[in-house]
């Protein structure tokens, strides 16, 4: 990258450090021509894939509206902010690493359900519920019991 503060060509990297847990090189640079000093970020050139509905269409990823959905089972929970960001900041970690163009909703509920189920079990069934569109607590209860015999 070019100087800056004089747009020479070179510069030379006095310092280099992992930023951001890891996932970014932050390095110190400075100007061969002028001696200015900057900073320089590297991170990954993942793109986050599209996200496919029920009903067929495509949308971007949305994070704040999945926040919205992992927020709402958690309504009167006990559970800290961060716990939230955390799943949220792995959920879109997981759907990078896939390296698809495109995942499916169906994909990102799966994983937001489990999710919640280590988070809170009592929003994990209230999730689960509405997502899965059971009808009663007695329906949700076979799932349960077919998933423990697969
Ligand atoms: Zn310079």
């Amino acid at each position: 990258m070019h100087c800056p503060y004089c747009n020479a060509p070179d510069s030379k990297v006095i310092d280099s450090r992992l930023a951001a847990e890891g996932r970014q090189i932050r390095r110190r640079r400075e100007c061969i021509q002028c001696s200015e000093r900057f900073t320089t970020f590297e991170s990954y050139d993942l793109v986050m894939p599209r996200v496919i509905k029920t009903n067929g269409r495509s949308e971007p990823f949305d994070e704040e509206k999945l926040r919205r959905s992992l927020l709402l089972p958690l309504q009167k929970r006990p559970f800290a902010m961060d716990q939230v960001d955390t799943i949220l900041s792995d959920i879109g970690q997981q759907l990078r690493a896939l390296g698809e163009r495109e995942v499916s909703s169906r994909l990102i509920g799966e994983k937001v359900m489990q999710a919640l189920y280590a988070l809170d079990h009592v929003a994990y069934v209230r999730f689960a519920s509405v997502y899965r569109d059971f009808q009663d607590v007695e329906a949700f209860r076979r799932e349960i019991d077919q998933m423990g015999q697969s």
